[in-house]
């Protein structure tokens, strides 16, 4: 006699490992622009990049808003 042992379903689900956090674009990391608070130029940064300026290696980013090209400033 084989007694059927109860197997609780895993319900494990604790930590889903959810990638494209709040990011439109799912998939690959999604790069958002900054701009730097030096030189003004934009900096393209996906998840786990150092917080930096590739122009001059400023450290102060600002988040761009907006998604369309605002010109101020132009060069
Ligand atoms: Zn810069």
């Amino acid at each position: 006699m084989s007694r059927e042992a109860y197997q609780v379903p895993t319900t494990g689900t604790l930590a889903p490992t959810r990638e494209a956090f709040g990011a439109g674009v799912g998939g690959e990391g999604p790069a958002i622009n900054y701009l730097c608070g030096d030189c003004n130029s934009k900096v393209p940064l996906k998840r786990g990049d150092p917080i930096r300026c590739k122009e001059c290696g400023h450290r102060v980013l600002y988040k761009e808003r907006t998604k369309r090209m605002v010109q101020f400033e132009a060069r």
